[in-house]
């Protein structure tokens, strides 16, 4: 039992969800240890959305809006943390979700569709075909899903996937904690933040910006701005930490 006082009590609270989620076999025992990298990065920017990373929300919205094809793909933590935030950026934005697991199994695919479709997102479904030029097993996806996509929101990505998806032509949204990982890097676009404050913040923008705004914002970012920016948070932090 984590008592409500406790100064870290929504950290222990979402560690306590996901040892529940590892014995549901919604995550893996590898996704914890990527969540823990993930909440270390958020104690070194200050566990809120920086001014920087708001602005990389607006964008990202504005490239979902726009977008011919917008995918979501989801993985076991972003379905763990976040299934409400993926079903209301899914009514914002018209985008397409998929499931896709770096430790894939039939089972897993399973469970996670039925966990996202019970908080009302539309998954897409089907056998997935290896696409992606990756030795691993997110290199499945579906044809008429992240295969015929323009725009690829990928929450807590691996770098290798990253970079086969800009390789086929793909604009991608990653969302990452850490800016200096293969993903933030090589994406077009990356949100460093939280994902459970990331989500909210693109869905408010997709509900705000008009089409015109949309044409602005879609083109208005510069993503090594974007992490020189995240990583000055960090070093300003660091360098006041003791004051
Ligand atoms: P890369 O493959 O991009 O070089 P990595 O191998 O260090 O990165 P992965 O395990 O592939 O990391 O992916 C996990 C990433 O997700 C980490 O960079 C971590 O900081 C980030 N992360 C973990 N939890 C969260 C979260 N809740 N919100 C946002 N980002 C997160
Ligand atoms: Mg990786």
């Amino acid at each position: 039992m984590i008592p409500h006082d406790h100064p870290r009590y929504r950290s222990l609270k979402v560690r306590e969800h996901l040892a529940r989620c590892v014995k549901e076999g919604i995550l893996s025992l590898e996704g914890l240890t990527a969540h823990g990298r993930g909440e270390a990065f958020d104690y070194l920017i200050g566990e809120r959305t920086t001014e920087s990373a708001l602005q990389a929300e607006r964008s990202a919205a504005a490239l979902l809006l726009i977008a011919r094809k917008p995918v979501i793909s989801v993985n076991g933590n972003t379905a763990a943390l976040a299934p409400g935030g993926i079903a209301l950026l899914q009514q914002a934005s018209n985008a397409a979700v998929e499931v896709n697991l770096f430790h894939r199994t039939d089972e897993r695919v399973r469970k996670i569709t039925c966990l996202l479709e019970k908080y009302g997102v539309q998954v897409l479904k089907g056998e997935g075909d290896r696409l992606l030029p990756l030795s691993h097993d997110r290199a499945f996806c579906l044809k008429e899903g992240i295969g015929a996509a323009d725009v690829v929101l990928v929450p807590l990505e691996d770098g290798d996937r990253c970079q086969a998806l800009r390789e086929m032509g793909k604009t991608v949204i990653a969302i990452d904690l850490n800016p200096l990982s293969r993903t933030a890097m090589c994406a077009s676009l990356t949100i460093v933040d939280e994902v459970t404050r990331a989500l909210p913040g693109i869905t408010q923008f997709c509900r705000e910006l008009t089409k015109e705004e949309a044409q602005i914002f879609s083109t208005k970012y510069n993503n090594r701005e974007i992490l020189r920016s995240a990583i000055q948070e960090i070093h300003s932090r660091l360098d006041h930490a003791l004051d």
